[in-house]
């Protein structure tokens, strides 16, 4: 049987086209990218302004299936995680964290990653492959669907789940014009981020792209420490990744901004020195008002050998950072009783790198 095609990937453009195909006017995108987006309707039978030759033809070749959640918990702080099966051995996660302003849906673009930095839960599971745009929508779908039967709603959505966003870039790319599409998500450029760790090309071509908002993991100020807690800065080293954020700032007519985030790990990238090295790195490349911190306190997880900074250490890390300038924040740890807290992510990954195939 022919496989039926999951609408729920597709971007205005794209409906365009495929309803172009079908023969039916263009005014049936904006239909159904509101009934699925707006009134929340998943079944081609309940969108009562199509007709009912149209909706057999929907039911014949097309779906609005959403992924399988295997489970739901909800943290002490409020922080709720969902675990999603994409297929047979393979979870990823999903994480909304409340906040007095604002609700962040925190999301994944891969079954694991295979970047491996040292500090990260998902880099220690290895990876076994991309996700596809509507599985990356079905994620957001999934949250709000649960979040407005308790009147809460998202506001933000940042790719800081599992995986690297920056090597799955046309799904990630598509999902971003969803979030931004008034007739789907309608969120802000300021409200989606992409977090990277530094795919250079790859940031070069997301700047002309998608103008959407931008966080590097950044967790080191100069190569050989970098080399080692993030290996792909081997390949784009720190010179090349700062340039290619001059690009991103310099891309687009709207002004941008670049959060820089930077994981604190107890004795390796945390003594003043380093805070210091920082400080020099970020006034030499920017403005003022174009690079701003965010410190990650680390969040252990069973297999790590590192251990988080002394509160005391980040404060005198972030003080150092403020007297030179800098904006600095100390992002707080939340969720991390459910294993939701950032860099905890571990899912279930069928991991086709074999990175540890000689330890299991
Ligand atoms: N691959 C992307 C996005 C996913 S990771 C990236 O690396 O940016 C999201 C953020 O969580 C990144 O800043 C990452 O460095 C951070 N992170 C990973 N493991 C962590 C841990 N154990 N504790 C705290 N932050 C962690
Ligand atoms: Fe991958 Fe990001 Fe984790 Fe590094 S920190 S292993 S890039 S998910």
């Amino acid at each position: 049987m022919l496989k039926k095609q999951n609408l729920l990937g597709l971007t205005q453009s794209k409906f365009k086209e495929f309803f172009s195909d079908l023969n039916e006017k263009p005014y049936r995108t904006k239909q159904i990218m509101q009934w699925i987006y707006h009134q929340g309707i998943n079944d081609f039978d309940d969108m009562h302004n199509f007709s009912k030759d149209l909706r057999q033809k929907l039911n014949a070749i097309a779906s609005l299936e959403l992924p399988e959640v295997i489970s739901m918990s909800n943290s002490r702080d409020g922080v709720i995680k969902w675990i999603i099966k994409l297929g047979e051995e393979n979870n990823i996660e999903t994480v909304y964290i409340p906040q007095k302003d604002r609700g962040t849906l925190c999301i994944s673009s891969q079954v694991g990653c295979s970047l491996a930095c040292t500090f990260c839960s998902t880099g220690y599971q290895g990876f076994n492959r991309n996700l596809a745009t509507h599985e990356i929508i079905g994620q957001v779908l999934i949250a709000q669907n649960h979040l407005s039967e308790e009147n809460m709603r998202i506001s933000n959505v940042v790719f800081m789940g599992m995986g690297e966003p920056l090597l799955n870039e046309s799904p990630v790319y598509d999902a971003c014009e969803i979030f931004l599409d008034d007739w789907a998500f309608g969120l802000s450029r300021r409200r989606v981020t992409v977090s990277s760790s530094g795919i250079v090309p790859a940031l070069m071509r997301m700047s002309d792209k998608v103008p959407v908002s931008l966080a590097i993991s950044l967790h080191a100020p100069n190569d050989k420490l970098r080399d080692i807690l993030v290996p792909i800065n081997k390949k784009y080293p720190i010179k090349e990744l700062m340039k290619a954020c001059h690009y991103y700032l310099n891309a687009g007519t709207q002004e941008r901004h670049i959060l820089f985030e930077y994981v604190m790990l107890e004795d390796v990238n945390d003594s003043l020195e380093n805070a210091k090295s920082l400080s020099k790195l970020l006034n030499f490349w920017f403005e003022q008002e174009s690079a701003k911190v965010n410190l990650i306190p680390f969040n252990p997880f069973p297999e790590t050998q590192y251990k988080t900074s002394k509160n005391t250490t980040i404060q005198k890390f972030q003080d150092v950072l403020h007297r030179s300038g800098i904006r600095t924040t100390t992002r707080r740890t939340r969720g991390d009783d459910v294993d939701a807290a950032c860099g905890q992510l571990a899912g279930k990954v069928l991991d086709k790198s074999r990175r540890h195939a000689g330890r299991n």
